[in-house]
C-alpha cells in the first residue's frame, strides 16, 4: 500500500515539477493568471498547490490560504515545499539565563540517548556540529539566499568554548527528553547518537530504514543561507520523511542562538521542525501564522512558546488548520507504536508495591489498566507521575474495585496559567482486601477553543507505583 502511494506522490511530484518548468519555457499567460502569489512572494501553480493538498491531507482552500497568508511557506527551485521558521527574539524567555537542571542519564551517555532503539524510524538530533555538503541546501536556490558552502558547521555552543561542559551536555539531555516525549506515541527512535547514513537515507519504497536528521548549529552562515537570517529559529522541507529518494532533504535546522539557548524552546523547534518532514503544516488563526495558544498549552506546529505544548487538530479559536497532527504523523512515516498495556480490566497489567511500571498514552482513546493486590484492609498510596521534561500528558487515575465498578477518579485540574501543574495524578485511601484496578489515561481541561485544550494531544509516558503496608505481590 505504502509502495503504492510513494510511487504515486512521486508521479505528482515529478509531473508538478514538469508544469512549472513548461510554464517557465512558455510563459503561459492563461496558467499564470491562475498562480498563486504567496505571501513570501513566490508565484505557485494551482497543480502545485493540488499537490501540496493531496500530500498533506488539507483542502484546496485551506493550503491556498496558508500560502497567501503564511510567509514561512516557500517552494525551493525546483518547486519543493519547505518552511522556514522566524520567532520573535525578544520574547521574555529568549532573553532569560539558561538553566541546565541535573541530567537523567550519565553525562558521558548524553551522545548515546535513544527514546525507541531498535525502531526502524529516526530522528536524529545532532548538537555536535555537522559537514554539510551535497545536500539541497548547498544546491541553493532557496528565495536568492544562495547556496550553503560545503563545510562544517558548529553545533550546539551555550558557552562559547570548544566542546561540552557539563552544563550543555545537561541541556543536551533535557532538549532531548522533551523532543522525545512530543513523539512517544510513535514507532520513531529519536536519539542523540549518530546512526548510520542507511537508517536515514531512504533508497526505494522498499526500504524499510529511514528519518531525518535535524542539525543543532550555532552556525550564523547555515542561519542565513538556508534560513534568511537573524530571527530565523528552524527551516526543514515539508512530507519528506517517507519519501524515497530525498536523501538531500533530510537534514533540518534549528538554530538555537536565535531562542536564547533555552532547552525547551529548542525542542519545541525540533520537534515542530521534524513535524513538518511529516507533513504538519502551520497551526495559525485569522490574524497569525503561528497561533500563540493560550493559557498554559499551545499547539507545536504553532508559536507554541508555553509549557504545555502539544500536537493539535485546531481546536482553538480562530484555528485556519484542521490538520489531524497525530494521524498525519502516522501515515507519513512514523506509525504509531504498538499499545503496550490492555484497557480491559481483566488483562490489565499487575503491579506490585514499590516497584515502578512505565507505559505510554499513546492515542488520544488510549487507556492503561493496572491491577494491585492488598492482603488485609488498610492504606493504599498510588502514583501516577509524567516524565521530567516536557510532559504533554494530562494524567487522570480512576480506581475500580474488585467488581469492576468505579470507586473514585482523580484528576487534578491543572494550572490555568505559567508553570504546568496539576498534570499528574495520585490516590491515597482504604482499600479492602483483594485486587483493585488503576485506569490510567489522558484528558483535557477547562475550554480548549479559549482557556484550556482537549484529551485529543493529551498523550504521553508514564511510570506508576503504589505502596501499602498490605501489599501483596503477584
Ligand atoms: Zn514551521
Amino acid at each position: 500500500m505504502r509502495t503504492n502511494r510513494g510511487s504515486a506522490r512521486t508521479r505528482l511530484l515529478l509531473a508538478a515539477t514538469l508544469v512549472a518548468a513548461t510554464l517557465a519555457a512558455t510563459g503561459s499567460p492563461s496558467q499564470a493568471d491562475q498562480d498563486i502569489r504567496t505571501a513570501a512572494g513566490q508565484s505557485v501553480t494551482v497543480d502545485k498547490v493540488k499537490e501540496i493538498a493531496g500530500e498533506t491531507g488539507e483542502s484546496l482552500a485551506q493550503v491556498t490560504q496558508l500560502l497567501r497568508e503564511d510567509a514561512s511557506m516557500r517552494l525551493d527551485a525546483k518547486g519543493r515545499l519547505y518552511h522556514a521558521d522566524r520567532v520573535a527574539k525578544a520574547s521574555a524567555t529568549s532573553s532569560a539565563p539558561v538553566v541546565a537542571a541535573s541530567p537523567d542519564h550519565p553525562l558521558a551517555d548524553t551522545f548515546k540517548l535513544h527514546s525507541r532503539r531498535g525502531s526502524k524510524k529516526v530522528i536524529y538530533l545532532d548538537f555536535t556540529g555537522e559537514r554539510v555538503c551535497d545536500t539541497e541546501w548547498n544546491r541553493g536556490g532557496l528565495l536568492g539566499l544562495g547556496a550553503l558552502p560545503c563545510g562544517t558547521y558548529a553545533g550546539y555552543d551555550v558557552d562559547g568554548r570548544a566542546g561540552f561542559s557539563n552544563a550543555e551536555r545537561a541541556l543536551v539531555q533535557e532538549v532531548w527528553a522533551r523532543v522525545a516525549e512530543d513523539y512517544a506515541p510513535f514507532d520513531v527512535d529519536v536519539t542523540t547518537e549518530r546512526p548510520a547514513a542507511w537508517r536515514i537515507n531512504r533508497s526505494s519504497a522498499s526500504d524499510t530504514y529511514f528519518g531525518v536528521h535535524g542539525v543543532v548549529s550555532s552556525s550564523t552562515t547555515a542561519r542565513d543561507r538556508t534560513c534568511g537570517g537573524p530571527g530565523c529559529a528552524g527551516v526543514a522541507y515539508v512530507g519528506i520523511f517517507d519519501e524515497p529518494r530525498t536523501d538531500g532533504q533530510r537534514i533540518f535546522w534549528a538554530f538555537p542562538e536565535e531562542l536564547g539557548n533555552q532547552p525547551r524552546r529548542l525542542a519545541d523547534v525540533l520537534s515542530h521542525e521534524a513535524g513538518h518532514t511529516l507533513n504538519l503544516l502551520h497551526d495559525g488563526n485569522t490574524t497569525a501564522e503561528y497561533d500563540q495558544g493560550h493559557g498554559i498549552w499551545a499547539p507545536l506546529m504553532g508559536a507554541s512558546d508555553r509549557a504545555l505544548t502539544q500536537w493539535s487538530r485546531g481546536e482553538y479559536q480562530g484555528a485556519n488548520n484542521r490538520q489531524d497532527d497525530l494521524s498525519v504523523i502516522a501515515t507519513n512515516g512514523a506509525r504509531y507504536k504498538a499499545d503496550d498495556h490492555s484497557s480491559r480490566l481483566s488483562s490489565g497489567t499487575r503491579l506490585n508495591p514499590s516497584s515502578t511500571r512505565s507505559g505510554v498514552i499513546g492515542r488520544s482513546a488510549d487507556v492503561d489498566v493496572f491491577r494491585l493486590r492488598t492482603r488485609c484492609r488498610g492504606t493504599v498510596n498510588v502514583a501516577v507521575r509524567n516524565v521530567r521534561f516536557g510532559p504533554n500528558l494530562d494524567i487522570r487515575l480512576r480506581i475500580y474495585n474488585s467488581r469492576g465498578r468505579l470507586v473514585t477518579t482523580r484528576n487534578p485540574t491543572s494550572s490555568s496559567s505559567g508553570m504546568a501543574g496539576g498534570l499528574d495524578a495520585s490516590f491515597r485511601g482504604i482499600r479492602p482486601v483483594g485486587t483493585t484496578y488503576l485506569v490510567i489515561d489522558g484528558v483535557g481541561a477547562r475550554d480548549p477553543r479559549t482557556t484550556g485544550y482537549s484529551g485529543y494531544g493529551s498523550l504521553g509516558r508514564y511510570g506508576v507505583r503504589y505502596t501499602s503496608s498490605c501489599g501483596r505481590r503477584w
